[in-house]
């Protein structure tokens, strides 16, 4: 017997049918007798509009309000269901955010989760009912809603998951999965059978939108168990927890002692949403970073990759770093602004840039991982604009222009095209 978390987002509870098909798959979980805690998003769509709705009532709103408002679309789908297990002969209630409770900070509309204390629902689930959960919502300290930020049901799965030390946290989903890469770049991408905390969370920040990086940051600490899998694998083909064979169903996100056998590069993601930034001729002396990069942070602007030449003459050097493409206008701005202070020739701004990134746990104990992808990329004529490394991760900048034929070279270089 095991005890569950399920989550299902909002393609997975779309409409009355979809919600059906989520009941099955609880029925399933529940016959075999296990015990589960289910959390839900809205609708697909819903939150959208509600958002929408909060801009057009006042662009400039009040946040609680907005967190009232957009908060609303999860109580509809964790009562639906709820209704619909009944209909099942499956006890079930729904719990919205407040009534667990979920205790969050004040941050609303991005709101993070501080604790959980939950007794009630424990002792309910245990007792055999299956409780229905509005994700994506909490209770701040002044008692007003909440919400976790968009994507943020998944965080509230794995919190939930932590606060009733629940064997698994199952993330149904309309994909099977993670995969190498994007399939409809590269057709040849696989799912993973496991990937590593760490891992995912290089994946899901770099484009691989499966998760919200929260929820695997949370899920890293607490040691939940993530196992990504699909909502339209019929539910009469899937097996109860306890009874699946774990490397046949979906993805499981693990710690890296779970991952026998190790791979070098395990998967290759890729951020179009980078612009380079470059200063050319700006003085090689010290304080000169400080003065391009303090006013930048002082806007909020966040720097990626940084690359800064050695100068030929010991006075003058380049200077090209990477920002969101969203920030680019206003990074402009700001150095603009700057110029006199830092002391630069020519300023230039490019969105036609793409972020590549082999990410593997099996990097730290293998010399010849970046030489390898120079190589390979040289020999297809790939110039690279800048580089940044981490134990596990390599990225590039490359012309947008040339991003499938890179993410194809590298997916083969690596051995991770199927069969
Ligand atoms: N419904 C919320 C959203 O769309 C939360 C979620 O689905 O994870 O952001
Ligand atoms: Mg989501």
């Amino acid at each position: 017997m095991a005890l569950l978390v399920m989550k299902f987002g909002g393609t997975s509870v779309a409409d009355i049918d979809r919600i059906r098909n989520v009941a099955r798959h609880v029925k399933r979980e529940v016959d075999a007798g296990n015990q589960c805690a289910v959390v839900v998003s809205a609708m697909a769509g819903h939150t959208n509009q509600l958002v929408a709705w909060a801009k057009e009532a006042s662009p400039l709103h009040d946040m609680r309000e907005y967190d009232s408002i957009v908060s609303s679309g999860e109580l509809i789908t964790a009562g639906l269901l709820a209704i619909i297990l009944q209909s099942m002969g499956i006890p079930a209630r729904s719990w919205q955010g407040w009534q667990i409770p979920i205790h969050t900070d004040d941050a609303h509309g991005a709101a993070r989760i501080t604790d959980i204390p939950g007794q009630e629902i424990r002792s309910r689930v245990m007792a055999g009912e299956v409780a229905t959960i509005a994700g994506f919502q909490g209770i701040g300290p002044d008692g007003r809603v909440t919400t976790l930020g968009r994507g943020g049901s998944d965080t509230s799965a794995v919190a939930i998951a932590a606060a009733l030390q629940a064997d698994r946290c199952d993330i149904y989903t309309d994909v099977d999965g993670v995969y190498t890469t994007d399939p409809r770049i590269v057709s040849k991408a696989q799912r993973l059978a496991r990937i590593s905390y760490e891992e995912m969370l290089e994946m899901a920040s770099l484009g691989a939108k499966v998760l919200q990086t929260r929820s695997v940051e949370l899920a890293m600490a607490y040691g939940v168990r993530l196992l990504v899998r699909s909502s339209f694998t019929a539910p009469e083909d899937c097996q109860p927890a306890g009874k699946d064979d774990l490397d046949n169903t979906g993805t499981l996100v693990c710690s890296e002692d779970e991952i026998l056998e190790k791979q070098i590069v395990s998967g290759i993601a890729y951020a179009k949403d980078e612009a380079k930034v470059t200063l050319l001729r700006i003085a090689d002396k010290p304080g000169v970073a400080a003065a391009v990069f303090g006013p930048l942070a002082e806007a909020n602007i966040n720097v990626d990759m940084i690359v800064q030449n050695v100068s030929h003459d010991g006075q003058y050097t380049d200077l090209t770093f990477t920002v969101q493409d969203g920030d680019l206008p206003r990074a402009m701005q700001v150095l603009e602004e700057a110029k006199d202070k830092i002391g630069y020739e020519e300023l230039r701004g490019a969105t036609d840039v793409v972020k590549i990134s082999v990410i593997g746990v099996g990097m730290r104990s293998h010399a010849g991982v970046a030489a390898q992808m120079f190589k390979a990329l040289a020999e297809r004529k790939i110039n690279i604009e800048a580089i940044t490394t981490s134990e596990i991760k390599i990225s590039i900048l490359i012309d947008a222009a040339y991003e499938e034929l890179a993410i194809r070279t590298l997916h083969s270089l690596y051995g991770l095209d199927a069969a």
